[in-house]
């Protein structure tokens, strides 16, 4: 039985649940201890809270011994990433900085989860403050990939990705702010999305870029994030940014899976050229699958995305050092050399030279420059200009499409190691994930395959216009439907 739960949906273990054929303890428990058989090796996990899974659990069997009526997710597991707020577990963003700082309240999305009854499992690794594409800018040691644990799991939400391609949870909440939700997605072979901005609320999620940044749903399945998505989303009084929209059908449209008519885009700019060969192989058999559903298939082109990267990152590193000024050693969490003696600079300067790793520094130094006076127009301000045409570009493309696709990143996971001393190779790897935060969209990554030469999987991204999220689980639903005749599911079916 315990293999049986690993493996089902989040959908399904919901229906188990709710037909009694399982307590929600039981699964729990089955969970737990997959965590502590595997995560020695994968270190998703950066806190486990049994013992609170474990009391919401025992709640939702309670209650439904009570023939009380639950929400549809009560009693499935999730993980959180370690960006969000938990009250009852430090949130460290990944960071030495905020080492076992614990939050006094609860993000709005997590709040939600406990609302809905979803034991928590615990916080997932990610990069320090979100930076990174590979996990290994964690001050807690990187996470592995489970499909071979040379290689990186994706970043920045590496720990949620690989938690749920090693089957230690069936959810896992992430963030995107460049891609950290997707890439993750594509190269653990999982299932990852990153909503239209200001849809699901911010409030409570350790800010990194808070133009660019997005809480989204990662699962294994497009049913799977369609349900978690629907419980986080929604207008929050408390997150300025967010929108007064009611929450869309995501399960019906997941349901419909109906790509008949739909005009699908390929963006000419995000393929071909730079992207390894079994990743476009993979990619070109998934528009052929489509065209056999019998979607209208038409190239686009999207002129200004080749400057998106440079623009997103003197805009993210602005951000960035703004947001990051606040730890200080005087709100939260480390403070270094405070002997009495030295002044509150000098406490400061060595609480941030000790707290934030390189990739931090980096970004706060590029941030602080480009922001600097007599420098702003030509760095910040010009890159607020390639925003504005990269969002006219998906404009013009929506005007032919419906939706967009392309290959989610250029290759499948690289080594450990392999792109660490290099940080722009690193962010190459964003390449095509980074017009979607540029414009604030939205967009799904769903695998399709392994690539031939490495065996490893590929992620396709598909893309919506701005509040059309519902699309992304119409046509990804029908691709991973068309393919599990096809493949079989070696995504699943390749883990150990
Ligand atoms: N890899 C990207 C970066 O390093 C994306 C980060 C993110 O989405 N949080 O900025």
């Amino acid at each position: 039985m315990s293999a049986d739960v690993l493996r089902m949906s989040a959908a399904s273990l919901a229906a188990a649940l709710a037909g009694k054929q399982i307590t929600a303890e039981e699964v729990t428990r089955v969970f737990l201890e997959r965590i502590r058989d595997v995560d020695p090796q994968i270190h998703a996990f950066l806190r486990i809270d049994e013992e609170g899974a474990l009391a919401t659990a025992r709640e939702v069997d309670r209650r439904r011994d009570g023939g009380e009526n639950l929400p549809r997710l009560a009693g499935v597991p999730v993980a959180v990433k370690d960006v969000m707020t938990t009250v009852g577990m430090p949130t460290t963003v990944g960071s030495a900085i905020l080492d076992g700082w614990e939050p006094p309240y609860d993000a709005t999305i997590v709040a939600k989860l406990r609302d809905n009854l979803m034991p928590i499992l615990g916080k997932t690794n990610m990069d320090e403050f979100a930076m990174g594409s590979s996990t290994e800018h964690s001050a807690y040691g990187p996470t592995r990939n489970p499909w071979d644990t040379d290689r990186i799991p994706g970043g920045s939400g590496g720990g949620s990705a690989a938690a749920l391609a090693a089957l230690e949870v069936p959810l896992a909440l992430g963030t995107d702010t460049g891609g950290s939700i997707r890439q993750p997605a594509a190269v653990t072979g999982t299932v990852g999305v990153k909503p239209t901005y200001g849809s699901v609320s911010r409030y409570g999620l350790v800010a990194l870029a808070s133009s660019l940044d997005q809480a989204g749903p990662c699962a294994r399945t497009v049913m799977d994030a369609a349900m978690l998505h629907e419980v986080i989303a929604g207008h929050d009084p408390r997150d300025s940014t967010s929108l007064p929209d009611p929450v869309p059908d995501f399960v019906g449209a997941a349901r419909r899976a109906d790509v008949g008519g739909v005009r699908i885009g390929i963006i000419s700019e995000l393929t071909g050229d730079g992207y390894q060969a079994g990743v476009m192989q993979r990619f070109t058999e998934a528009v052929e699958t489509y065209r056999g559903l019998g979607a209208d298939i038409v190239e686009v082109s999207c002129p200004n995305f080749s400057y998106a990267l440079a623009a997103y990152y003197l805009i993210l590193p602005s951000e960035a050092s703004s947001n990051l000024a606040k730890f200080d050693a005087m709100r939260y969490g480390l403070r270094v050399g405070d002997d009495g003696i030295a002044t509150v600079e000098q406490v400061m300067a060595r609480t941030r030279d000790a707290g934030f790793g390189a990739e931090v520094k980096r970004r706060i130094m590029l941030g602080t420059y480009a922001l600097s006076s007599g420098y702003y127009d030509e760095y910040y301000g010009q890159a607020q200009k390639v925003r504005t045409l990269v969002q006219q570009d998906f404009d013009a493309a929506f005007e032919q499409c419906d939706v967009l696709i392309s290959p989610t990143c250029p290759t499948t996971a690289f080594r450990l190691g392999e792109k660490l001393e290099d940080p722009l190779a690193m962010y190459l790897n964003d390449i095509a994930t980074i017009p979607v935060n540029l414009a604030g969209n939205a967009a799904l990554s769903l695998p399709v395959g392994l690539a031939p030469e490495d065996g490893l999987p590929v992620g396709l991204q598909i893309i919506a216009p701005h509040r059309q999220d519902q699309r992304l689980y119409n046509a990804g639903a029908a691709l991973e439907a068309a393919l599990e005749d096809q493949w079989d599911r070696p995504f699943i079916e390749g883990l150990q």
